[in-house]
């Protein structure tokens, strides 16, 4: 007998289910066995993301049992036959993507690299318009956030005055606490390759919030990580004033 729920699971979110509908996409809408390759496989996957960090630790978290089930009320959402368990998630992420497969794909492609989809947060208009990324956005933003990682950057860029790696904008006549409100940490290193490594000064950029934004927009419209110099390259010949 499968065992997926126990220990109180808790429900997918809409990140995880994303996930799902892609891989039964994939599947043609054949659900294999749990003990298929695409379906550990997506077991790994959901079981690798900090997600749900405490439940993670169970054996029975998204094991491939329960992916297995999941993939089940998909079918059933995507064919109305079946008596599986259908969630109001399965329902609306069906409703959304159902029909666009493609734009799933996209999507979840996007989430599968660890391309932070999303700007520096503090913008909650802009979070919710790019809601397909929450996931990412959300570890994203932690660890740009982390006040080391913001610590470790400003404290190596203070000494010759703060300013943004993109547009070159510096206000050295406001008081340094004016000025770091002005700029952020951006992590250049995509969350999927850097993994739980420590962050080092050469994997980040201080940025003004307004490249920051730019950058992580750019990163969501090509679907792929976008360096320092490439957003450099968009912006020539303009001149900073510009901005
Ligand atoms: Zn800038
Ligand atoms: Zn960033």
């Amino acid at each position: 007998m499968a065992v997926t729920q126990g220990h109180g699971n808790p429900k997918w979110s809409r990140d995880e289910t994303l996930l799902a509908l892609d891989l039964y996409f994939t599947l043609k809408g054949q659900v294999p066995s749990p003990k298929s390759f695409e379906i550990i496989a997506l077991s790994n996957l959901l079981r690798s993301l900090p997600y749900h960090a405490e439940a993670a630790k169970q054996p029975t978290f998204r094991n491939p049992d329960g992916v297995g089930f999941k993939l089940m009320n998909i079918r059933q959402v995507a064919t109305g036959k079946g008596l599986g368990n259908v969630s109001n998630m399965d329902r609306q992420v069906w409703a959304e993507f159902g029909h666009r497969p493609d734009e799933l794909h996209r999507i979840t492609a996007a989430i599968r690299a660890g391309i932070p989809v999303a700007s520096s947060g503090q913008l909650p208009d802009v979070d919710l318009e790019l809601q397909e990324g929450r996931l990412l956005t959300a570890l994203h933003l932690r660890r740009e956030r982390n006040p080391k990682v913001r610590g470790l950057l400003f404290d190596a860029r203070r000494p010759s005055g703060l300013r943004c790696e993109i547009c070159e904008l510096s206000r050295p006549r406001l008081e340094m606490s004016m000025q770091e409100a002005i700029f952020e940490a951006h992590h250049l290193v995509p969350l999927a390759e850097a993994g739980e490594r420590k962050t080092r000064l050469a994997d980040l950029a201080l940025l003004c919030a307004s490249c920051h934004r730019l950058i992580h927009r750019m990163m969501i419209t090509r679907a792929a990580p976008v360096t320092i110099q490439d957003v450099r390259t968009m912006l020539l010949p303009a001149s900073s004033t510009d901005f």
